[in-house]
C-alpha cells in the first residue's frame, strides 16, 4: 500500500521542484493548479470523472507516512486525484442542492486571508479581520435590508446560523421567565414552545436538538401547496414562545407568509426566527423582495453566504435584532483573553478560535456592490424561470410555482423521474439532484451560481429534454 502511494507522488509532473525550504514556489504551483482548475471547470463534465474516488482512495490513501514528504509533490498529488473527483460545482451548470458558486474576488480573498491565518476571535490577536468583518456585518445588514441596529456572528453556514440564533431566542425567553439557562440548564425551566412549519428545514430541528429544546416537542403548523406555513392555523397560544418561519423552501423556494407571522407573535410576545438560507437573498433584488416582506419584523435572521451570495465554503450568518441577546449567551469571558471596545467575535459566536470567514463576504459586497447583488439575485432566477418554461413547453411537469431559483420536475411516475436523474447525472452536462414533493418523487433544479449563463441554461435544458425523451 506505501509503495503504491510513494510511486504515485513520485510519478507526478512537478511545475516546481524548488523543496521544502521555497515557500513561495509551493504557494505559486499550488495558485496556478488552482487556477487551471478554475479555468477549464466549464469543459469538463459536471460529476466526479469515472473510477476517480477509487484512484484518490489508493494514492492518497493507505498507512500513516512514516516519513516526511516533499510538500511540493504532496500538493501535486491533490491536484491529481483529488481535483477529477470533484463535483464541478463551482461551475455554471451545477443545479444540485442549493450551492452557489464562488466569486473570483471571495476566493482571491479567501486565499489572501488563509495566508494571513489570523484567529478572528478578538481584535487583540487579528485586529486587520477583527474590523473587517464588522464592516461585512454591517454591509450584510443592508444589503439584506434589516433593521440596521441589528448584530450578528459569522458562523459556518446556516444549521449553526440556525443554532446561534435560536439560542440566542431561547436566552430571552427564558430571561423574561426569570430563568437565567446559561447558568441553569434547561433542567426545572419552564417550558418554552417552538413552532415550525410542517415542512421546516432539517437543520432547524436538529439545532433544537442541539439546545435541549426537543426535535419532537415541536408545534407543527399545516402548510399549503407550496410549502408555506398556513398563517390561519397558527396555534392559540399565549406568553413566551418561539416560532420558526422561513424564507425559501429549500424545495419549492416559497415563502412563509412574513407580516401575518411577526403580527401573530407580536400580539403573543414569541421570538420569530427566519430561517432564510438562500431566501433572504429575494430581499436584495427589487423585484423579488416582495417574496420575504415582513422578514424584516423579526426577531432573528439566520442566512448562508456560501449560498446565493458565491462566498467559498464555508459561510453562514446569524443576525439578531438586538445584539445583546446574542452577547447574553455567546459572551465569552476568560483572564487571558484581553477584550476591546470594538465588537469582538468571541462575544457572538459559539466558536473561540475561527477563521475569518467574513472576508470573502466584504470581497463579495465590495466587487458586486447593491446593483451587483441585486443583479446576481435576479439572474438566477431567470434562469430558473427559463429552465421551467423550457421542460413545460418539451409536455415535462413543473410541480411548484417557479418564484425564485427553484424548479421541481416530475418526468412521470416515481421510478421513471429517479431514472431520468440519474442519468443526468452521469451523463455530465449538467448535474441535479433529486427530492421528495408532496408525495412523489421530483428533480430539484436549484440556480445559485454567478457562473451560470443563458448559454448553460440553453445546454443543461437540452441534455435534460435529450435524456428524458430517450428514459
Ligand atoms: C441550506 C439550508 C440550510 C442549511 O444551511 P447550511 O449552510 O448547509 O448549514 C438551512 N435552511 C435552509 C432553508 C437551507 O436551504
Amino acid at each position: 500500500m506505501r509503495l503504491a502511494s510513494t510511486a504515485a507522488l513520485e510519478g507526478m509532473p512537478l511545475s516546481n521542484r524548488s523543496g521544502t525550504g521555497d515557500e513561495s514556489g509551493l504557494l505559486r504551483d499550488a495558485a496556478e493548479r488552482a487556477i487551471a482548475y478554475r479555468a477549464t471547470i466549464g469543459e469538463r463534465q459536471v460529476g466526479p470523472a469515472e473510477g476517480s474516488l477509487a484512484r484518490l482512495q489508493q494514492a492518497l490513501g493507505g498507512p500513516l507516512p512514516e516519513q516526511p514528504s516533499d510538500p511540493t509533490a504532496v500538493i501535486a498529488a491533490l491536484d491529481r486525484f483529488g481535483s477529477p473527483a470533484t463535483v464541478a460545482s463551482t461551475g455554471g451548470r451545477f443545479f444540485g442542492f442549493v450551492i452557489g458558486g464562488s466569486l473570483p474576488s471571495t476566493v482571491a480573498a479567501n486565499w489572501l486571508a488563509t495566508a494571513w491565518d489570523q484567529n478572528t476571535c478578538l481584535l487583540a490577536a487579528a485586529p486587520a479581520t477583527t474590523l473587517i468583518e464588522q464592516i461585512a456585518l454591517e454591509w450584510l445588514i443592508e444589503v439584506l435590508d434589516l433593521p440596521r441596529a441589528a448584530g450578528g456572528a459569522f458562523v459556518t453556514g446556516c444549521q449553526m446560523a440556525n443554532f446561534t440564533a435560536l439560542a440566542a431566542a431561547r436566552h430571552t425567553l427564558l430571561a423574561r421567565l426569570g430563568w437565567d439557562v446559561e447558568a441553569r440548564g434547561l433542567f426545572g425551566a419552564p417550558p418554552l414552545p417552538v413552532i415550525v412549519g410542517e415542512d421546516a428545514h432539517s437543520t432547524i430541528f436538529k439545532a433544537l436538538a442541539l439546545l435541549g429544546l426537543g426535535r419532537d416537542r415541536v408545534l407543527r403548523v399545516p402548510i399549503d401547496a407550496e410549502g408555506r406555513m398556513r398563517a390561519d392555523a397558527l396555534p392559540d397560544i399565549d406568553g413566551p414562545a418561539i416560532v420558526c418561519m422561513q424564507a425559501g423552501n429549500v424545495n419549492s423556494g416559497a415563502f412563509d407568509p412574513a407580516g401575518e407571522i411577526v403580527a401573530w407573535a407580536r400580539a403573543r410576545n414569541a421570538w420569530v426566527h427566519v430561517d432564510g438560507a438562500f431566501g433572504l437573498w429575494a430581499r436584495a433584488a427589487a423585484r423579488r423582495a416582495h417574496l420575504a416582506r415582513g422578514c424584516e419584523g423579526a426577531d432573528s435572521w439566520a442566512t448562508d453566504a456560501h449560498k446565493w451570495l458565491n462566498v467559498p465554503y464555508d459561510c453562514g450568518v446569524a443576525l439578531v435584532r438586538d445584539p445583546a441577546t446574542l452577547k447574553g449567551v455567546m459572551g465569552t469571558q476568560a483572564a487571558y483573553l484581553q477584550e476591546s471596545p470594538v465588537r469582538e467575535a468571541m462575544n457572538y459566536t459559539p466558536e473561540l478560535s475561527r477563521r475569518a470567514r467574513g472576508v470573502e463576504v466584504w470581497a463579495a459586497l465590495r466587487t458586486l456592490g447593491r446593483e451587483g447583488v441585486a443583479e446576481l439575485v435576479e439572474r438566477c432566477c431567470r434562469h430558473a424561470a427559463r429552465f421551467a418554461q423550457g421542460l413545460r413547453e418539451a409536455g415535462v411537469e413543473v410541480l411548484n410555482e417557479v418564484t425564485l431559483n427553484q424548479v421541481l420536475v416530475s418526468f412521470g411516475d416515481d421510478a421513471r423521474t429517479r431514472r431520468v436523474v440519474e442519468r443526468i447525472q452521469a451523463d455530465g452536462t449538467c448535474w441535479c439532484s433529486g427530492t421528495q414533493w408532496r408525495g412523489r418523487a421530483a428533480m430539484r433544479i436549484s440556480v445559485s451560481s454567478h457562473a451560470t449563463t443563458e448559454a448553460d441554461v440553453e445546454a443543461s435544458l437540452a441534455a435534460m429534454l435529450r435524456i428524458a425523451a430517450a428514459t
